[in-house]
């Protein structure tokens, strides 16, 4: 009895996607040419990269409470009207304020040399005479916790190698305070980097409250493995650290909204964005202007074509992404109850190279429609979806785990970590080809799935 119920009810839940999946219609054949018209669109000229440009050049990086961040955001909202996008407008954020400060770091020891060095983000500063310590390198947490009773009072540095960004950034954001509690002054780590030309990489690092801030920077890799070839070679390493980093007070900034408002089901919403802020180092031309280009340039391109779907389109271009995601906690917090309405969340903000398709967290049956749409963008190679089961990018995440089906642009990243965080962000590192890619596979994803005739069903992975 109690079986037959259970397969009863199994059958009943294996059917209910399916039939929803019935009234869809044949998404290859419904929205081919639109889709191919949009791609068209996107790909005729370099009015995408262009637009970056302009944002670039004009204002620089875009810091969380930095003036240059405000005045881009202005400049974004201005030209969204002038595009005749709707409902254009600047959420209000509070965001935090550091300040990086006059910076060096410097060899005493074997012998005298500037070393290539950025504060890492949300570092404490030095006292004003710098901190001159001897350095203690290891490779790895285990070699510090092996070594801990020779840390005490030295600068230590961690050396490890890059290996996937998810797991060597953990040195950046905990190798602080896990030296701290070894009884370290200060602390370096190898810049988390694929490839390196002695360009230092910053990032934000994270305090543990238990134990003692010290200044943290990231040393350029080259410099980073001179200095563990001095330790191996018996010499010992000294270096001056000097930093003015401090923390301010909270500021004011936006998060920036615009729409192409729904034609039947306003109220529903596939959002579209990228982080607008950066760090502020380079142009934060990949990271994430890039990103937060292609999203906005993917609307206008439906405005711009007449296009209208059932559904609401939202750009969003979140603040606060990279030391804070102040911006996505304000979003999701403004949404509060509407979050049910959101239908899909795409994020890019992996670099602007040429595109592969997604990575979606969401349910079985919303990716069976997603992989569907991704068929139609054959043309341009961008056909991949690679599901995964926790949000694939920082901005969504609080709408992913309310139930939103969350994607990320995927895009063949292989040289990201080389420019990613660095004075080499630039608008140079881009291809005006890859970023008008990477607005067609934006702009026909969220298209064809705010137009659907079905909502893209919510849930997680396993549901
Ligand atoms: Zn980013």
């Amino acid at each position: 009895m109690i079986s037959r119920r259970v397969t009863t009810a199994l059958c009943l839940l294996l059917a209910a996607p399916r039939a929803a999946q019935a009234q869809q219609p044949d998404i290859a054949t419904a929205y081919r040419a639109v889709a191919d018209s949009l791609i068209r669109g996107a790909t005729a000229d370099s009015s995408a990269y262009r637009r970056l440009g302009r944002l670039v050049d004009t204002f620089g990086h875009r810091l969380s409470g930095s003036a240059s961040l405000e005045a881009a955001i202005d400049w974004i909202l201005d030209l969204m009207k002038a595009d005749g996008l709707e409902n254009v407008r600047g959420e209000p954020v509070m965001v935090p304020r550091w300040v990086r400060g006059a910076e060096s770091a410097e060899l005493v020891k074997p012998r005298v040399a500037r070393l290539a060095m950025l504060g890492l983000g949300g570092s404490v500063g030095t006292p004003k005479g710098g901190i001159t310590a001897q350095v203690l390198v290891v490779s790895s947490f285990e070699e510090l916790g092996q070594r801990a009773a020779e840390a005490k009072g030295k600068i230590v540095l961690f050396d490890a190698p890059f290996t996937e960004y998810e797991a060597t950034r953990r040195i950046r954001t905990d190798g602080p305070s896990a030296a701290a509690r070894a009884g370290a002054v200060a602390c370096l780590i190898r810049s988390v980097a694929s490839g390196s030309i002695r360009s230092p990489h910053t990032g934000a690092t994270l305090y543990d409250s238990t134990v003692a801030r010290i200044p943290a920077a990231a040393l350029s890799v080259e410099d980073a493995m001179m200095l563990h070839r001095f330790q191996d070679r018996g010499e010992p390493v000294v270096v001056r650290l000097r930093m003015g980093a401090r923390t301010l007070s909270d500021t004011p900034s936006r998060n920036v909204v615009a729409e192409l408002v729904g034609r039947e089901q306003p109220d529903e919403v596939v959002v579209v964005g990228g982080h607008i802020d950066s760090w502020d180092v380079g142009q934060g031309a990949m990271d994430d202007g890039g990103g937060s280009v292609a999203a906005w340039e993917a609307v206008r391109l439906m405005r711009r074509l007449g296009l209208r779907p059932r559904r609401t389109v939202r750009v969003v271009l979140w603040t606060n992404e990279e030391n804070g995601g102040r911006g996505a906690r304000a979003y999701r917090e403004g949404q509060a109850d509407r979050v049910a309405k959101h239908v899909l969340a795409i994020e890019s903000d992996n670099g602007v190279f040429n595109p592969k398709g997604y990575v979606l967290a969401g349910s079985d049956s919303a990716a069976a429609v997603v992989q569907q749409v991704a068929g139609l963008l054959r043309s341009i190679n961008a056909t991949g979806v690679q599901r995964v089961n926790e949000s694939p990018a920082a901005d969504i995440t609080l709408l992913a785990e309310a139930g939103v089906a969350a994607m990320e642009l995927d895009v063949e990243g292989s040289r990201y970590f080389w420019y990613h965080h660095t004075d080499g962000d630039t608008l140079d590192k881009l291809d005006p080809g890859e970023l008008a890619r990477c607005v067609a596979a934006i702009a026909v994803m969220a298209y064809v799935v705010a137009d659907l005739p079905d909502a893209l069903p919510h849930g997680t992975t396993t549901n």
